[in-house]
């Protein structure tokens, strides 16, 4: 329907262009591509412009086995319970992983589901809980929302300190039964640990609430739409949310510009000649890795000065 091709378009920059097999394509490079829409046709972009809310995209990370895929289903159920549409995240697709290239990065995005509820355009972005992806995916959502479990003390020390300064929201799942009380104890402790986290904006301070996946909205699904929804509010009314999407741009643009630069120095074959055997001389330590870096960008400016 109309709605649905709204939906997939309104938020460009979460839509992959057709899978680009065989390019060293990076998620930076897609995502830009997106963002310029270059790869919609003008039909598409036309309907860029009809849209049925605010878009607003959500980003959802937390360890393997904490809930991630009961928490979707039970969000996706609330909005739908509330007299609002869930929209098969196919159509929200245009080819492949809205993070892009699937092969390479198969544990960044997971899912990518997407919601209509009054006013709002929903898209939900999960990630598993490794590396580098929580920034990547931060980078690209208005909201980064962190899911735990219901234990504190230990767990909360083996938690990364950068995942808490990317979270404006955390959500203690499996806050049911027998485990309420751990579920409480967790609430206190990553609220006490959120203290001490510098605040990624001066007009949100990260919060902690208990939510159960699997006791319906009462048990707290229902209230982590309305924070999520107030968040969206507050930072969009300030003007924040321009600020960020902005700032976002930017960080994506550089990244584009590295990988770019780096698909263009591994396509020299005067350059992957010298790599090479500075590789092998670093390996052996006959060179300092500063240096052959060094050596390596002089060979390949000079190269692109003569070309
Ligand atoms: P994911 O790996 O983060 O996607 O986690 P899953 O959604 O697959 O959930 C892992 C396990 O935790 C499953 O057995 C779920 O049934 C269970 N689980 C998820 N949410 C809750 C919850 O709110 N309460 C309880 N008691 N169990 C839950």
């Amino acid at each position: 329907s109309q709605q649905k091709i709204t939906l997939a378009s309104s938020t460009p920059s979460l839509n992959s262009k057709p899978a680009d097999a065989g390019s060293n394509s990076t998620i930076a490079q897609q995502s830009l591509v997106q963002q310029q829409g270059t790869s919609e046709s003008d039909e598409k972009k036309k309907n860029q412009s009809i849209r049925l809310g605010k878009s607003f995209r959500i980003g959802l990370s937390g360890p393997p086995g904490v809930g991630k895929s009961t928490f979707i289903e039970a969000f996706g159920m609330y909005l739908v319970s509330k007299g609002h549409r869930a929209v098969d995240p196919s159509s929200a697709r245009t080819g492949g992983s809205i993070l892009g290239d699937k092969t390479r990065m198969t544990e960044l995005s997971r899912h990518d589901m997407a919601y209509v509820p009054a006013g709002y355009d929903i898209c939900l972005v999960e990630t598993v809980g490794v590396g580098q992806s929580e920034t990547m995916v931060a980078d690209i959502v208005d909201m980064f929302v962190l899911l735990v479990p219901p234990a504190g003390g230990d767990e909360l020390q083996g938690m990364k300190k950068g995942i808490m300064e990317l979270s404006d929201l955390v959500i203690v799942n499996k806050s049911d039964g027998a485990l309420v009380d751990s579920a409480r104890y967790a609430q206190i402790e990553y609220t006490s640990a959120l203290k001490f986290v510098k605040a990624i904006t001066s007009y949100w301070k990260a919060r902690v609430i208990r939510v159960s996946s699997m006791g319906g909205p009462e048990a707290g699904v229902g209230l982590a739409w309305d924070t999520m929804k107030e968040y969206f509010d507050i930072m969009e009314s300030s003007g924040e949310l321009q600020k960020k999407r902005g700032h976002q741009r930017k960080i994506w643009m550089w990244r584009q510009v590295s990988s770019e630069l780096m698909d263009l120095l591994h396509e020299d074959t005067q350059v992957r000649k010298m790599a090479d055997e500075l590789e092998a001389k670093v390996l052996r330590n006959e060179v300092m890795s500063g240096a052959a870096a060094h050596q390596i960008v002089e060979k390949f400016m000079k190269g692109m000065s003569t070309s």
